[in-house]
């Protein structure tokens, strides 16, 4: 008997970044029967436990030793599947998920895998397609309801996102607010920014909190200011009523049921001006940032990488990112994706730029 964790498939809404996590675990049953098939079994005991353990390019070589062994092993396919998902080789992801069902048609799961590894791609409408095809055999399974928020969720995004190209030099129209950018007024800067040191809003410690996340938040801050060339500056606060941006922390589940979202790692609330008819920009008023620091599978604190990558989405939105790229590369990508690097792209700079590139230029102001 191996387990192995299913997919994860992660979705991410306009200003906020959540994720729908469909069945963490699941059991799979195999029984070889020929030395071969039990030398295979060998090898996807080893993968397993090396995906087991997040070790995603190490488990690919032992995966795919175990599909030569045994190409008849839905289990193997189903695996190496997961792996490749997690490589971001999604085209390789999508074949062994087929193969798997193909050799065995109840691991209807499978269907949500290919959705996922459409979806993540910003191939909306296949994985809706996917999606569907899921819920039509699993009516009633007890995942059922979170598929379908996740077909709502897609055809939301589908219908509110602008078109725009994943290979331009940015993706400015993707995150303008009906058709407006939304940003700080100069007269705001520098931005007063609150880092509250591993306490929630109200002031609580949070469980799982490292004193490393204050860091990564202010390395993502200064990564965005540096892209915007310094055209946006901003200074330390101490008290959360003096901030502009103010960041806290959470490690309580019901911030992932808020706002009807089945999970969340980040929200950023952001306030803007009332309009004028004269208004060629949305001004922002202020913005709260707040992270929750715990994986929504595992239960255990984010790995660096993790706050990192939540710590730059989120940021991208205080400072007035709208809405989502559709690169999956970029950091303000709409899904959370193992193709995303913890690191801005030359897209998610260019469009930070874009957005302030007539204020002039500030010196680098000190971090108090
Ligand atoms: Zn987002």
């Amino acid at each position: 008997m191996v387990k192995v964790g299913s997919a994860i498939i992660l979705v991410a809404a306009v200003v906020m970044l959540l994720s729908l996590a469909v069945s963490a675990k699941k059991e799979l049953h195999v029984s070889p029967k020929t030395p071969q098939q039990e030398q295979a079994c060998v090898f996807l005991l080893e993968g397993t436990r090396l995906l087991e353990a997040k070790l995603f390019f190490k488990a690919r070589k032992p995966l795919e030793q175990a599909a030569t062994l045994w190409p008849e092993s839905a289990a193997v396919h189903y695996n190496l599947g997961f792996c490749y998902n997690e490589c971001a080789l999604y085209d390789k992801a999508i074949y062994e998920f087929q193969r798997a069902l193909e050799l065995e048609p109840k691991m209807t799961d499978c269907l949500v895998n290919i959705g996922s590894c459409y979806q993540v791609q910003g191939k909306t409408n296949e994985a809706i397609n996917w999606f569907k095809d899921y819920l039509k055999k699993n009516s009633s399974s007890p995942d059922a309801e979170t598929v379908r928020g996740m077909i709502r969720a897609l055809q939301k995004y589908d219908r509110e996102r602008i078109e725009s190209d994943p290979m331009e030099q940015d993706y400015l129209q993707s995150v303008s607010d009906h058709g407006l950018v939304r940003r700080w007024p100069y007269h705001r800067l520098p931005l007063r920014v609150y880092i509250a040191n591993g306490t929630d809003p109200s002031g609580k410690p949070v469980n799982g909190f490292r004193e490393e996340f204050n860091y990564l938040l202010l390395d993502a801050l200064n990564d965005w200011i540096k892209a915007s060339r310094y055209k946006i500056s901003y200074r330390i606060v101490t008290n959360p009523q003096d901030a502009d941006i103010a960041c806290t922390w959470t490690d309580d589940p019901a911030f992932l049921q808020e706002k009807g979202n089945k999970v969340e790692q980040g929200v950023a609330q952001v306030m803007t001006e009332p309009m004028t008819n004269s208004s060629t920009f949305k001004s922002i008023y202020s913005a709260h940032v707040r992270i929750f620091v715990l994986s929504r599978d595992s239960g255990h604190p984010l790995t660096t990488d993790e706050m990192r990558k939540t710590c730059l989405h989120e940021l991208g939105h205080a400072l007035g990112m709208a809405g989502h790229s559709p690169s999956n590369k970029d950091v303000m990508f709409y899904t959370e994706s193992s193709s995303v690097w913890p690191a801005l792209t030359k897209r998610d700079k260019a469009t930070m730029l874009r957005m302030y590139h007539e204020y002039p230029e500030m010196p680098p102001h000190p971090v108090q």
